[in-house]
């Protein structure tokens, strides 16, 4: 299911044809949204007023001919992909349009939904390579952050130019067989890592359909903080697949997990770079890298990987961790703000891991949880959701879309219903300056990594909404991916008792000197976050020196 349709501009005049495409793409796995013009001048005018992902253009059109109708286009819009679409099988123009820039040249004769399908997909893959892989707007807002928090604590210029950019990154591109044809996908991935002072690097791989070398340099650098913040041996680091992992098999799962393995092999490794899984990956998926890896190398290997399965060598409780986390601050925070959690409200963005572990720890406090959301829908019940009814509906469905006896409100809606927590928990990006003034909670939880822009921070904190911003919020993933790879490490596993007590005092450690920071210099939690971590990377840089 890919969640943001691919908008399409078919500039095509019979209307016979525009029927035919648009049939054609129903039965492919892109979700194509189509929008007609019917003549140049039309099209010409749709991709100023619009933006447009791709265009599908006929080259005979009532007021335009052959190569000039591309030209014109190209023009117009040098970076907006072009297909051409044509009645015209001439082997010499189609050259001749690629040469002018055209992605593909299919003869309408020829078209059927695969061919269709991947030219699109491609032409949209190929353009994104070519320009977009920094061009992020989570990336702007990792290093915006950072150099606002540098510029706060008057950070050592070489340093601030040092770690505004990740020190590697990895991109690869992977051959992708699906089940149902014998068709080859060619997939790009990613393996990034920010800083490499502190020890192994370490962060989660995420696979969405629309990550690029930025999202995931913002990722690792937003790790490298975190790791910082907690005291943990790490430099931060991230990865991930650019595929929709909805739309997958489990076979194709495996299969494409496993090739992404064997790409990254060489820079991943329990005394380099570790993994672990993040938004469309999970503990199967780190169990299928930990054993390709363990293939690779002629015996096991354990702590390659956290976040795996517990037989596997994973650590009790790490599947849950990041949203126990998450409460055990809310629980620091509440109490500063002298707010009882037994009855109060909370609204939930996102039912995966952080999301439903969140939901189910807030509800062990007696707090009400009164909207969750998944990719499809988000829930609404004013008078409380049963969390029993919501884990079985999604076991038999998937998905919370048709969920019975509650509302149904968009993911943008959810944001905005009164409540006193609002724990974003799926994707970057969700509370910024459009919606910021309507945001009613207290206290903002971020279990998402980047769900808030710094336009939208200031206007929280006009509002005096309490934030545990997200690297103090979610680390308690990778703290307990920490206690994974020490037992692994150590080859001696703890209790899950011992596991939660030590999370429970660091994470809390974290929240106090935080907080103590934040009070003491009047700057918000998030600076103050940074602050704390970043002093611990300047300190570890100034000490190692430079080489040579
Ligand atoms: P997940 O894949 O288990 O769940 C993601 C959830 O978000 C799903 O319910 C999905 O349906 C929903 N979702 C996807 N797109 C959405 C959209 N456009 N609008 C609303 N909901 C959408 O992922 P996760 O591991 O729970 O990660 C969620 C967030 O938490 C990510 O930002 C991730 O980086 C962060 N995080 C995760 C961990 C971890 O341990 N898993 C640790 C730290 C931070």
């Amino acid at each position: 299911m890919t969640e943001n349709p691919i908008k399409v501009l078919m500039v095509e005049d019979n209307a016979i044809h525009q029927q035919l495409i648009q049939h054609l793409m129903k039965n492919s796995r892109l979700n194509a949204h189509f929008v007609i013009a019917e003549s140049l001048k039309e099209g010409l005018s749709r991709i100023v007023q619009e933006n447009f992902d791709v265009v599908l253009l006929d080259l005979v059109l009532p007021d335009s001919n052959g190569i000039t109708t591309l030209g014109k286009f190209r023009s117009a819009e040098p970076n907006l992909p072009v297909i051409i679409l044509t009645g015209l099988d001439d082997i010499s123009l189609a050259a001749a349009t690629v040469e002018l820039g055209a992605q593909d040249y299919i003869v309408k004769t020829n078209a059927n939904t695969t061919l269709l399908s991947r030219s699109i997909h491609y032409a949209i893959e190929r353009t994104r390579a070519r320009s977009g892989e920094w061009d992020s707007g989570m990336f702007q807002l990792a290093q915006q952050q950072f150099l606002k928090t540098a510029q706060i604590m008057g950070l050592d210029d070489n340093i601030r130019e040092r770690l505004l950019f990740p020190q590697k990154t990895h991109i690869v591109t992977l051959p992708f067989r699906r089940d149902e044809y014998g068709l080859v996908e060619n997939v790009f991935g990613y393996r990034v890592q920010h800083l490499l002072t502190m020890g192994p690097t370490k962060g989660g791989i995420r696979y969405h359909q629309d990550i690029n070398l930025g999202e995931v340099s913002a990722l690792a650098m937003w790790m490298t903080w975190k790791c910082a913040l907690i005291n943990l041996p790490f430099g931060g680091a991230k990865g991930g697949v650019r595929i929709d992992p909805t739309a997958l098999s489990r076979p194709e799962l495996q299969r494409l997990t496993r090739r992404f393995t064997s790409e990254i092999i060489n820079v991943i490794g329990p005394d380099k770079d570790i993994p672990a899984p993040d938004m469309g990956t999970d503990e199967q998926v780190m169990g299928w890298i930990m054993d390709t890896y363990s293939q690779h190398a002629g015996f096991t290997v354990p702590g390659v990987v956290t976040g795996k399965p517990v037989v596997l060598g994973g650590s009790l409780g790490r599947r849950e961790a990041t949203g126990r986390g998450l409460v055990y601050l809310i629980e620091a925070a509440a109490q500063h703000m002298n707010m009882s959690l037994d009855g109060a409200t909370a609204v939930i963005q996102g039912f995966g891991n952080v999301g439903s572990n969140t939901a189910r720890f807030l509800d062990e406090d007696r707090v009400k949880i009164v909207a969750v959301s998944d990719v499809t829908t988000g829930i609404y019940n004013s008078n409380g959701l049963s969390l029993k009814e919501i884990y079985k509906y999604i076991q038999d469905n998937r998905f919370l879309s048709g969920f019975p006896e509650a509302d149904h409100v968009t993911n943008q809606e959810l944001l905005e219903l009164p409540c006193d927590i609002l724990a974003p928990a799926a994707l970057q990006n969700q509370i910024t300056s459009t919606n910021a003034d309507r945001i009613k909670c207290r206290l903002l939880a971020e279990g998402a990594n980047g769900p808030t822009t710094l336009e939208a921070d200031e206007i929280l904190g006009e509002k005096n909404v309490f934030i545990l911003p997200d690297v103090l919020g979610n680390a308690g993933g990778v703290t307990v991916s920490y206690f994974e790879w020490v037992q692994d490490t150590q080859n001696y596993m703890w209790t899950l008792e011992e596991i939660n007590s030590r999370l429970h005092k660091i994470l809390i450690d974290a929240f106090d000197r935080t907080f103590h920071r934040a009070s003491s210099d009047k700057i918000d939690m998030r600076t103050a976050a940074m602050i704390e971590g970043i002093n611990r990377v300047t300190e570890a840089k100034l000490l190692r020196g430079i080489f040579p």
